[in-house]
């Protein structure tokens, strides 16, 4: 059997989701989740050939949930397709410039970002040391979300603090979702025969976390999130950009803590916070569908928020080849899409409605008229994009 296929592991703090994947024929053999990893209670769930299974774990943390897949990949007879692991990396400072090979070094470097994405670089650690446990002997790479955007100029990812915080501490903009910006403004370029080193594209990645970014010759020059994902757009439960005097305010106001002022505005704001509802963007949008204003309310908000940024970002790049929508809000909700092209007006943006509602579960396309600057749907594929990466590295 050849080693045709790469094994993509997501861990998360409590989860773990994993798929095998041909980056040639981009098939996907299998595809699963871990959850509740480090209770009694956790499980792993897969599905092949659409059928979809569960197994209990009991008391198992990272490595068991390892041990376990591979024992399942073993069933399914896969482990002998696989080449090697790519591994999903939240943060890589500015380290990592792009996708690498696993090292001692590179652990070392990806430990040293840990207080930059303090929720999510531990669990990735956790997991690529599990799977170098569970899996000797094959390469693993790691593919990090902010590479893509280390190519941002300084008049872009600087903030206007004093500059020894940079410099001592690294406090800049570095932004997040570059796996699916790559992708994306990539497919997008060759699915509108645009050159890509040529080519002016904006992406609105749209989903629980939102944020755009401005893709300029193929590179990233400007993006949405910064220091952390919380700032830019307004997500499902993140207020993105706020003043930031918000913090003492709520601190000398309303008597909150520094780590309760930081739940607020990561958990308990966003489309969740200001509907008083629901983070998830389709309960929103069924709400204000009833004439349930405030849900109408909190998706302008959200559409006029991602809109500024979209025109700040197109005067930036001096024009606009492309605009594309992904994720899951951007890639389903023709009612978000139609409002912030409502919105870009001013750039000659002309919906095709027709097309706009049929754009939904995957399917990419152009959604606005002849004529009209494009807006186009692509369905984003992070997994696929470690997949190919993961190859290039070991080929
Ligand atoms: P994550 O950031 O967790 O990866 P996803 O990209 O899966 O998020 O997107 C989840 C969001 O997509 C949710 O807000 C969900 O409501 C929204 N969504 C999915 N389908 C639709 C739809 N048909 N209409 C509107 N929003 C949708």
């Amino acid at each position: 059997m050849s080693k045709d296929s790469i094994l993509v592991i997501n861990c998360g703090s409590s989860s773990l989701k994993f798929s095998v994947i041909n980056p040639k024929t981009e098939e996907e053999s299998i595809n699963g989740l871990a959850e509740r990893l480090g209770s009694s209670e956790a499980s792993i769930t897969w599905k092949v050939n659409g059928e979809k299974n569960t197994q209990q774990l009991g008391q198992a943390a990272h490595d068991a949930a390892i041990e376990a897949l591979v024992g399942l990949l073993r069933d399914q007879n896969l482990m002998d397709r696989i080449e090697a692991i790519g591994h999903r990396v939240v943060h890589g400072g500015e380290k990592f410039t792009a996708s690498t090979l696993i090292t001692d070094e590179v652990l070392k470097g990806i430990e040293d970002c840990c207080h930059l994405a303090p929720l999510h670089n531990p669990a990735h650690l956790k997991g690529i040391r599990a799977a170098m446990k569970f899996f000797p002997g094959l390469p693993q790479s790691a593919v990090f979300d902010t590479a893509f955007h280390q190519t941002m100029p300084a008049e872009s990812y600087l903030y206007a603090v004093p500059h020894s915080l940079y410099r001592e501490h690294g406090l800049r903009r570095y932004g997040m979702h570059g796996t699916s910006y790559r992708f994306v403004s990539k497919a997008a370029a060759d699915m509108l025969g645009l050159d890509y080193e040529n080519s002016a594209i904006l992406v609105a990645h749209l989903g629980n976390g939102a944020s755009a970014c401005a893709v300029k010759n193929g590179k990233s020059v400007d993006t949405t999130m910064g220091l952390t994902p919380l700032e830019g757009l307004v997500m499902g439960t993140r207020s993105g950009d706020i003043d930031p005097n918000v913090f003492s305010f709520l601190n000398k106001q309303c008597g909150y803590s520094l780590d309760e002022i930081t739940e607020i505005l990561n958990k308990k704001s966003g489309m969740l916070g200001l509907s008083e509802l629901d983070n998830d963007c389709r309960a929103i949008e069924e709400a204000a569908a009833k004439g349930n204003e405030r849900a109408q309310l909190t998706l302008d908000v959200f559409c006029n928020v991602l809109a500024k940024k979209l025109a700040g970002f197109a005067a930036e790049m001096g024009r606009i080849d492309a605009l594309v929508f992904t994720g899951g809000i951007g890639e389903n909700s023709s009612t978000i899409r139609k409002n912030v092209l409502n919105r870009l007006s001013i750039f000659g943006f002309e919906m095709d409605e027709a097309v706009n509602q049929e754009m939904f579960r995957g399917k990419n396309g152009v959604i606005t008229k002849e004529g009209s600057p494009v807006a186009i749907v692509v369905a984003t594929n992070e997994e696929l994009m470690i997949a190919r990466d993961t190859h290039g590295l070991v080929s």
